[in-house]
């Protein structure tokens, strides 16, 4: 999503707009690539930078491109101290492209059961069935992305209690709660702010404080001043900014709560801190 050359600038914006710490999401555009993101938080250890931790996995759109040999890679990748979560996977029924719900739900089983192995949280996808593209609709049906993902996750996932967050919240606030008992965090990108999205705040508002995160979702979702524009780290504070004032909070207290919840959610990151 940014050339190389890019990379420092976006890393010091970020440190300098109070980021300290990056998870950086290690999908890239197909297993091939889903290593790209620990590579640069291996590489990365600069005072003046953020801290960077990576994850990896098989977004849901790839899912037709899991084999043996992928996830293979992948158990080599979750395995690694800076890889501190297994993700973004899950279930994603938007697009008519998307590969045959079957096909999706084994991809995602199967990196859970991978994450499991390494006892690392799982980072979810998942898009609302009820805003799919009318061709998707057609093809996938009355199946529902969110529903199959906690019937999934409730089998395979939760009894674990390592839990993972929901990334990229876009669901309602019945989805929000169903998805907490269930052992998640949610964490809320720049779409919150956008004029349509009442629903997403709604649900914004309700999530305890020890289980709210944000996040980007960069390139996409850039918050409200910037939508539109290709997003960055730096830009999450905008996002968190606007999180507070939704739920009657300062700035500085929701960057303490959504700091200590995602130290709590991933003690691995602790031991590699530096
Ligand atoms: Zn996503």
């Amino acid at each position: 999503m940014y050339g190389a050359d890019e990379l420092p600038g976006v890393l010091s914006r970020a440190k300098a707009a109070g980021v300290s710490t990056i998870l950086a999401i290690g999908i890239g555009e197909g297993p091939a690539e889903m290593h790209h993101a620990l590579e640069i938080a291996e590489s990365t250890s600069s005072p003046d930078l953020p801290i960077i931790f990576a994850s990896a996995g098989i977004h849901p759109q790839e899912a037709a491109r899991v084999d043996e040999e992928a996830l293979a890679r992948l158990s080599e990748l979750a395995a690694r101290p800076r890889c501190i979560a297994v993700g973004e996977i899950g279930l994603d029924y938007y697009h008519v492209e998307n590969p045959e719900p079957e096909i999706q739900k084994r991809a995602f089983v199967a990196q859970m059961e991978i994450a499991a192995r390494v006892r690392k949280p799982i980072l979810i996808h998942c898009r609302t069935s009820e805003l799919a593209t009318p061709a998707a609709k057609q093809k996938f049906g009355t199946a529902d992305a969110f529903e199959d993902v906690l019937a999934l996750v409730g089998e395979h996932w939760a009894p674990l209690g390592v839990g993972g967050i929901m990334h990229c919240f876009s669901g309602t606030m019945e989805q929000a709660r169903r998805s907490l008992e269930l052992g998640f965090y949610i964490s809320m990108a720049g779409n919150v702010t956008y004029p349509a999205a009442s629903g997403i705040r709604e649900a914004a508002k309700t999530v305890p404080a020890d289980r709210i995160l944000v996040e980007t979702d960069a390139p996409f979702l850039a918050p409200i001043p910037y939508r539109g524009q290709r997003n960055e780290s730096a830009l999450m504070v905008h996002t968190a900014q606007f999180l507070a004032e939704l739920r009657g909070m300062t700035a500085e207290e929701l960057a303490a709560r959504t700091t200590e919840n995602f130290r709590r959610l991933f003690p691995s990151m602790t031991a590699t801190d530096n």
